[in-house]
């Protein structure tokens, strides 16, 4: 009888590989676990078995696997039916979900491991340039690894020439796998058991007067044990006892102590937990006892409540539930690294059962919280994390809160799998018949949509928590003001008013200054060029710290030039403006006020974000300036005033969300003004006073700015009337790329006819000497969206198998944002 298991390989490849078994590996085989197996010539990957069987494939023949790595499954059955889902609606392949959902260190590499055998002797005449190049570099060092041997040969195809030298006995190759995780281990001292006894004890340290360093240390140990059971790390022996390492080393030498080491966990939460209760008030327990019933109905629930309305304590009440019926909750947040606020709050009511999975952490963390979510463990009830969380191996999950649902950062971008982590979550919910809550201030139309229309249940909270008023919105039309000269530098006379005021108060303030394309560009008054990346289709940024031009896409730089480089001109001049130039003269107009920044730039450290908002929350910073980092969740208590330092260039994005995003983002921000007792004050400087949007901004009329949106998305057939499928092509060569594009909506439209969009440049249709274009595919309603996908997956077949296009790569995004 022979057996076969069919392996997902961390590659691209539509299906996957079949590889054969012996009866007894397939008597230990499970279904999760994983293989180290050969694919290609000597590449060992790690591969996840997905099934075990008894067919043959057709067209190959199974080669037999290369070693098991695991002695239990580290997949559960569920997440090989979510990776199967992921992967046939996002149309990517399962190999991708792998590389996205396993952290790095589970994923073991080989790589041929060449080395010279013993009784070599090359000989220069016999041998290529690059034969004898690569024998030379043996000779010197004992062995090379594929990649460095194509380092040193400067070229990617070296396996031909190593088989070469194979063929000629002067090398071996060796394969090498190896586990890259290593658990963090600390050290740790106890006295030899042979000196336990009393007598002993004091024969030892009579015998070590005459070394008092040594002998200090023994009474530092006793001291330090007589308190404490617990094992004794080496790092606070050496502390207590003021000894150094050395000291302590020949106690060691002597047999007198013995040292060991033992794996702990890197993560350890270090606080106490407060224990202090929630208690909702009558709105906020409405609406959980409506959330309750909904899920007793398993329906997904959209929680709208206006910010600051207390939705945090609602979802805190629902994971209580849900872990004390012994369940696994999941909390997922559009950025982690934005969030400590919350973070904390959690820790502080849950304690270590709270785990925060984040991709800022190192792997060997994020392999730790595996496998105590895999585990079912105490610690790690509770996971808190951005949407990569989806992929963790949960048991028994039973609750999956989703805040902030309308964020577009849900939807992974680059590379593939372009999932959205919230409409993934409600599929992963219905996996485990977990309930599901999605949250906001500011639903996605798509969500409201599906409350609209029954799909969803519909939960809402029209009040702040402690009947703090909705801040009050004022409009600051720019244009009249630049008119009435009334404007210093980017501020209006109104703006700088409040702002004072608001100091005068002791009170702080926030600015946002949206960062998208805004950062300032240079501009000859002459001629009217504007310095352009080389690589990308896109101008120079200033940036005022290093005195560079800087491309945001590529990060090509140059220094700041003084004169213009087409004409000479002296006369340049700066259009439009970033946080930067913000914080620049918001200095020079209030030298005697803290004034931090929160952007990009700002924030790149592991703990620069925190930094900046402890020090906000401390009242050390009067004023924040920030881009919509700022939007996300913050809770303070003493900003009285949120200015909008210009709303247009949020609205005149090229894209059929802008509005609705500009509507969110302003609404956020809004929220972050007079969270307590005194009403807050939201000023919006914008050239278009009249503008729908920020007319809605300023009444907080969300469901009129829906119901707008909706008629347009309705008459321009796009989300949630149409699906949206988008194609990227990208290529070097600006020909091809056209021609390329051209061919494939051709071949779509004969399928699709008028539901095809394009071929069409993006804004920004170059970038690192790459041409980009885009194609639209419109699914209406009614028509089957696996079809459609189907097609679409056997039009791009074709298109790759004509040897024209092989340098066009094509990019699929399923529901883009
Ligand atoms: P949202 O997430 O809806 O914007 P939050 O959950 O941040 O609102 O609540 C706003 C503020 O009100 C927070 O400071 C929070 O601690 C407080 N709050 C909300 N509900 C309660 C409650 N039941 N008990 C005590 N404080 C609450
Ligand atoms: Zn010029
Ligand atoms: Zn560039």
């Amino acid at each position: 009888m022979s057996y076969f298991a069919d392996l997902i390989l961390p590659l691209p490849l539509e299906k996957r590989f079949t590889y054969s078994l012996s009866p007894e590996e397939a008597s230990f085989i499970q279904p999760g676990m994983r293989l180290a197996v050969q694919f290609g010539k000597n590449r060992i990957y790690t591969g996840i078995v997905a099934e075990i069987h008894q067919n043959p494939p057709e067209v190959y023949e199974a080669k037999p696997i290369h070693q098991i790595l695991d002695e239990k499954p580290l997949l559960t059955k569920e997440q090989l039916t979510f990776w199967k889902w992921i992967a046939s609606y996002y149309l990517c392949a399962e190999g991708d979900v792998m590389r996205a959902a396993l952290p790095g260190p589970f994923l073991l590499e080989s790589e041929s491991i060449v080395k010279l055998r013993k009784d070599a002797q090359p000989d220069s005449v016999e041998l290529s340039d690059d034969e004898y190049l690569v024998t030379e570099a043996l000779q010197r060092q004992s062995s090379m690894k594929i990649h460095e041997v194509e380092q040193l040969l400067d070229r990617k195809k070296v396996l031909p020439v190593i088989n070469k030298l194979v063929m000629k006995d002067l090398v071996d190759l060796d394969q090498e796998i190896y586990e890259q995780f290593k658990p963090k281990e600390v050290r740790y001292v106890r006295l030899n058991p042979a000196y336990e006894a009393e007598s002993e004890m004091h024969r030892l340290l009579d015998d070590l007067s005459r070394a008092p360093k040594q002998r200090e240390i023994l009474l530092s140990y006793f001291s330090i044990t007589a308190k404490s059971k617990k094992a004794l790390k080496t790092k606070k022996l050496i502390k207590e006892s003021g000894a150094n390492s050395g000291t302590l080393k020949s106690l060691i030498d002597k047999g007198i102590f013995e040292e060991f080491y033992q794996e702990t966990d890197r993560i350890n939460y270090q606080g106490e937990i407060s224990n202090q209760e929630i208690i909702l008030n009558k709105i906020q327990q409405q609406a959980f006892d409506e959330i309750r019933k909904n899920f007793e109905e398993d329906k997904v629930c959209l929680l709208h409540g206006v910010t600051s309305s207390g939705k945090t304590e609602i979802y805190i009440k629902l994971i209580e539930e849900a872990i004390n019926r012994g369940k696994q909750a999941l909390y997922l947040l559009p950025e982690i690294a934005l969030t400590t606020q919350l973070i904390k709050r959690l820790q502080d009511y849950f304690g270590e059962k709270v785990l925060v999975y984040h991709s800022k952490y190192s792997v060997n963390e994020r392999v730790e919280i595996y496998k105590h979510v895999l585990n079912n463990s105490e610690k790690g009830r509770i996971i808190l994390g951005a949407r990569s969380c989806i992929f963790l191996p949960f048991q028994d999950l039973g609750l999956i809160v989703v805040d902030e649902e309308h964020e577009s950062t849900f939807k992974q971008f680059d590379p593939a799998p372009r999932y959205h982590a919230r409409d993934s979550a409600v599929v992963l919910a219905n996996l485990f018949k977990a309930s599901i809550v999605l949250g906001s201030a500011t639903p996605s139309t798509e969500s409201y949509f599906n409350a609209e229309h029954n799909k969803y249940a519909l939960v809402e909270l029209t009040r702040r928590y402690g009947n703090v008023l909705m801040p009050e919105v004022e409009i600051v039309d720019i244009k009249t003001a630049h008119r009435k000269k009334k404007m210093t530098g980017h501020f209006s006379e109104r703006l700088l008013d409040e702002i004072k005021e608001s100091l005068k108060e002791e009170e702080q303030v926030i600015l946002f200054q949206n960062r998208r394309g805004f950062s300032p560009i240079m501009e000859c008054n002459t001629c009217g060029h504007s310095p352009q990346c080389p690589n990308c289709d896109v101008s120079l940024t200033f940036h005022s710290h290093n005195n560079q031009l800087r491309c945001h896409y590529c990060g090509y730089h140059i220094a700041m030039q003084q004169q213009c480089m087409a004409c000479g001109s002296n006369e340049i001049t700066t259009k439009g403006f970033g946080t930067e130039q913000v914080e620049t003269e918001l200095k020079a107009l209030f030298p005697e006020h803290n004034i931090a920044r929160m952007d990009q730039d700002t924030t790149r450290g592991k703990y620069a974000y925190e930094k900046i908002i402890t020090a906000f929350e401390a009242h050390e910073t009067d004023i924040l300036i920030g881009t919509q980092m700022l939007t996300k969740g913050l809770d303070f208590r003493k900003v009285s005033l949120v200015g909008i330092m210009n709303a247009d260039n949020l609205l005149n994005f090229p894209d059929f969300r802008a509005h609705e995003r500009s509507f969110q983002l302003m609404q956020q921000v809004a929220g972050r003004a007079g969270r307590t007792k005194k009403r807050g004050k939201v000023l919006i400087q914008t050239y278009n006073p009249h503008h729908q949007i920020i007319q809605q901004v300023s009444t907080g009329a969300y469901t009129e700015m829906y119901k707008e949106q909706l008629e347009d998305r309705y008459q321009y057939q796009y989300p949630p009337y149409y699906r949206l499928i988008r194609l990227t092509l990208k290529c070097r060569d600006y020909s091809k790329t056209n021609e390329a594009a051209d061919w494939l909506a051709r071949a779509l439209e004969n399928v699709f006819d008028r539901y095809v969009l394009g071929p069409e440049f993006p804004p920004v249709a170059r970038i690192r000497n790459e041409y980009y274009k885009n194609i639209l595919v419109k699914i209406p309603q009614k028509q089957s969206l696996g079809k459609t996908k189907k097609v679409v997956q056997r039009i791009l077949t074709s298109f790759r198998a004509i040897g024209a296009f092989r340098s066009v790569r094509v990019i699929v995004n399923v529901d883009p944002q």
